[in-house]
């Protein structure tokens, strides 16, 4: 049973490009928690530079109406000088105060707004740092994860080249059974005997099983997983 002995190699060899597989699919879901980190950190952004945006707005209306009034205010002072009566002397006196106090409020008005800019700004420089860091970190981890899976890409290339030999070495009828049982079995086909259990399944083997597996001498399956059972002597 020469091809029993090489298809456990098959197998052995295939576990290997199997395992490095399943490492390659790791990797992507590695990245995951560090780009949703950043688009979270983007969306933080967003919202701030919008909150920022709408704060100037308020600031820059307030703005205008304050020059809108400073030119209506020059115009009462230049009026004073051309009525005659008293009464509408005293109205215009009486509209230029009032007009000087709410511009006064205006402008309280506007350098609150200024201050509370400034430490929106400062807030949004922290956040772009914070942005930026994040993506360095997922940069960094994304060029780690092509290094490392260049480096499982060459040994699967090696481990390949070995397993075409063996298998060039196996009677094509086993080799089919084999890859067949392989792709329903979540890639173990041939196992080893464990004691007197199946090195598949875990299920224990009834003695007349483990001693015919043990000569060698055809394929024996485990009843209950169906896998082809060998013995690794030693
Ligand atoms: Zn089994």
């Amino acid at each position: 049973m020469e091809d029993l002995k090489l298809l456990a190699q098959i197998q052995a060899l295939d576990s290997q490009i199997d395992e490095r597989e399943e490492k390659k699919r790791e990797f992507p879901r590695r990245l995951i928690p560090l780009k949703e980190g950043a688009e979270r950190i983007d969306q933080e952004l967003r919202e701030a530079k919008g909150e920022l945006e709408d704060l100037q707005k308020k600031r820059r209306h307030e703005e205008r109406e304050l020059e809108a009034r400073e030119i209506e205010l020059k115009k009462y002072q230049r009026q004073l000088y051309e009525v005659k009566d008293n009464k509408a002397y005293a109205a215009l006196e009486e509209e230029i105060a009032l007009t000087k106090e709410k511009n006064e409020a205006a402008e309280e008005e506007i350098l609150k707004f200024l201050e509370i800019e400034e430490g929106r700004i400062k807030g949004i420089k922290e956040i772009e740092e914070d942005l930026r860091e994040e993506k360095r970190k997922l940069s960094r981890e994304e060029e780690k994860a092509k290094q490392e899976t260049e480096i499982l890409d060459q040994e699967i290339a090696k481990i390949n080249i070995t397993r075409q030999e063996i298998a060039k070495r196996v009677s094509p009828s086993p080799l089919s059974r084999y890859e067949k049982l392989r792709r329903g079995k979540g890639g173990l086909a041939i196992v080893p005997l464990e004691g007197s259990s199946c090195g598949g399944c875990h299920m224990n083997l009834p003695p007349q099983i483990v001693s015919e597996v043990k000569k060698g001498k055809r394929f024996v399956v485990c009843e209950n997983c169906n896998r082809i059972l060998y013995w690794e002597e030693g």
